[in-house]
């Protein structure tokens, strides 16, 4: 595969983002910028771009075990080409559920890229709205939709309960979270971890050079 494809973070094992045990793939690049998201980090689009070949090396050795394949970002349908070889990479190592993070509306991904959500089996899409609720599983706020496109999906997911779990990521020297915050998660975590004498933020903090 000569596709180039821009990734934020790649990661297993990943249980926050969906049904079981799955390998967790960040895109990287947000034309959408929502006002409010944690994943500020994520927006600068085109850095650091690395061959399909190349992530799909890394993710190879998961593929056997895992329960699923959970794609967020940053704004995966920015680059949809390198979407497409990934899903269809994906379809042919392992049978479990797709999940897809976007921040475009489901009716906007039908129109302009059926062939892509065709093969997913979840779609959680449209935009992060910080005024409102977050009561619903798996997204950030209760404007966005959980679409099951698959008898899989449904069984999976149509009973999936509203479980806060966050995921501790240890990568080399860094440690970071998946997953979906409650509201307010991030301040008391950051409480928590400066009485133990650690700082910590979100990507937006950090980037505006701010620590908690
Ligand atoms: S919530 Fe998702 S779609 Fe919205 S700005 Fe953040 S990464 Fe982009």
């Amino acid at each position: 595969m000569t596709q180039s494809i821009s990734i934020s973070r790649i990661h297993y094992p990943i249980h926050s983002l969906g049904f079981g045990t799955r390998v967790g793939v960040w895109f990287q690049g947000c034309q959408i910028q929502c006002p409010g998201c944690v994943s500020r980090d994520t927006w600068a689009a085109g850095t650091d771009p690395i061959s399909l070949d190349q992530l799909t090396q890394t993710l190879a050795p998961w593929t056997a075990q895992a329960d699923g394949l959970t794609i967020s970002g940053g704004e995966p349908f920015d680059q949809p080409d390198a979407v497409a070889a990934l899903v269809d990479w994906w379809r042919t190592k392992n049978v479990g559920d797709v999940l897809l993070f976007s921040g475009y509306s489901a009716e906007v991904l039908w129109t302009r890229h059926s062939d892509i959500v065709s093969k997913l089996d979840v779609l959680i899409s449209d935009p992060y709205d910080a005024k409102q609720p977050q009561t619903q599983p798996l997204r950030g706020s209760d404007n966005q939709r959980m679409n099951l496109l698959t008898p899989l999906a449904a069984e999976r997911y149509a009973s999936l309960d509203d479980s806060p779990a966050l995921d501790l990521c240890f990568d080399d020297d860094t440690v970071w979270i998946a997953g979906i915050p409650k509201p307010n998660a991030m301040a008391e975590i950051r409480k928590r971890l400066a009485a133990m004498g650690f700082a910590a933020g979100t990507s937006d903090q950090l980037l505006d050079g701010v620590r908690g």
